[in-house]
């Protein structure tokens, strides 16, 4: 059975090009670049050539890149040491749809004594600038961190202008842009952007190895104690294979980035329109103007994403739902919750993400096979037009 792999806001396959330039690295090239010798001293180089590309990738300067070991840590890293370095208890503002890697550390701070505000989303994931800015009001050295692009739905929130909303105000701006990496342009010197977070997996590069941003002068205290490393910024020998390859990764999304969204937004449009049209009572979730390129959210009214996305597995397609299995409850995605879908709609979401490896034909494989597994399920379901819910 083939292997169609739709789920790459979950993860990607690791590019080719970037398991190449890596390989060295687990092999002669084995010098700690912190070392005084030369056999160090030639990594060292590696390093700092990977740093460059980085840079350039999001039009930072070299020293503004810190190397992590996921996109988890450089949200962590930015958010807490933010918070920590202030010294007193600035206010916390986020969104409700950020991922847990956001979520939870502006909920540990509310823990320790800051005021924590979550701003909500409308209909269609949209952000509201102005209740941004009225939370702003009054405000001193607030933390702010709000997504570029959300992992569920793929809506692209106005990070420009919200950046420029905190700057205004003097608040610290961090945003995780885990899933705009190689999908949408990020320039760093375009907004007043402070911190941005990045993860090697989200974009072919192997999984452990992250970057965050910081704009010189933007002052952290540094998550991880330890060694000098990182010009003292995160502690801990670096994972050198996977820093070159996260920079292999940079350069090929940003010499590929334009084409690459002109075949995604291809496919995954084609696939949004055959599922419409082949499927009765279905939502699309997210803002269909301003999205991911390789994005489509969907919900099958009626029916659990879960169900579909087991039925799916079974024929070799590979899907994600937003749910969190938490002791046998199946708990619908806070994202979608957020957004104020319907009830029939809420349980039936199913995240279909595309990558540069994805071709057509798998889109019409897809296309042929998720209707008859939409129709089987929902003829089982005891919801619907005209059933009864369960009850008698
Ligand atoms: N932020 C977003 C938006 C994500 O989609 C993810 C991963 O799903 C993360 C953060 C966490 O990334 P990592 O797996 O590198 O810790």
């Amino acid at each position: 059975m083939k292997t169609v792999y739709f789920d790459n806001n979950a993860t990607t396959a690791i590019a080719p090009e970037v398991r190449d330039v890596m390989l060295p690295f687990f092999g002669e090239l084995y010098g700690n670049p912190s070392s005084m010798h030369a056999f160090g001293g030639r990594v060292a180089k590696f390093l700092d050539r990977a740093r460059e590309e980085a840079a350039q990738f999001i039009n930072a300067e070299p020293d503004e890149i810190i190397f992590t070991s996921c996109a988890t840590e450089s949200d962590n890293a930015a958010i807490r040491g933010a918070a920590e370095f202030s010294g007193g208890k600035p206010k916390i503002i986020t969104s409700a749809v950020e991922h847990p890697a956001v979520l939870q550390p502006c909920r540990r701070l509310k823990a320790l004594g800051h005021e924590e505000v979550e701003l909500g989303v409308d209909e269609n994931g949209r952000l509201d600038l102005e209740r941004l800015r009225e939370e702003l009001k009054g405000t001193k050295g607030a933390i702010v961190s709000l997504m570029w692009a959300n992992n569920e739905t793929g809506t692209i929130f106005p990070i420009s202008e919200a950046a420029g909303i905190c700057r205004e105000a003097g608040a610290v701006f961090h945003t995780d842009a885990v899933q705009a990496a190689g999908k949408t342009k990020i320039d760093v010197k375009a907004a007043p952007i402070d911190m941005l977070s990045l993860s090697g997996h989200k974009f072919h590069a192997p999984k452990g190895v992250g970057i965050l941003y910081v704009r010189r002068g933007v002052k952290l205290k540094p998550f991880m104690l330890g060694g000098h490393q990182e010009n003292h910024r995160r502690a801990g020998t670096e994972n050198v294979p996977g820093i070159i390859a996260i920079a292999k990764a940079c350069e090929l999304a940003r010499l590929g980035m334009d084409t690459e969204i002109v075949q995604l937004t291809a496919m995954r449009d084609r696939l949004e329109a055959g599922l419409v049209a082949k499927c009765p009572d279905v939502r699309v979730n997210g803002d269909r103007e301003n999205r991911l390129a390789n994005t489509l959210n969907i919900s099958f009214e009626y029916i659990e994403g879960e169900a579909i996305a087991y039925h799916l597995s079974d024929l070799g397609i590979c899907v994600s739902t937003g749910s969190a299995c938490a002791s046998g409850s199946l708990e619908p995605s806070h994202v979608i919750r957020a957004m104020g879908v319907p009830f029939t709609a809420v349980h039936g979401s199913v995240r279909f993400s595309l990558s540069r490896y994805n071709t057509m034909e798998e889109v019409d494989y897809v296309l042929e096979k998720v209707p008859p597994v939409i129709a089987q399920l929902r003829e089982m379901s005891p919801f619907g037009p005209g059933k009864t819910g369960g009850m008698l």
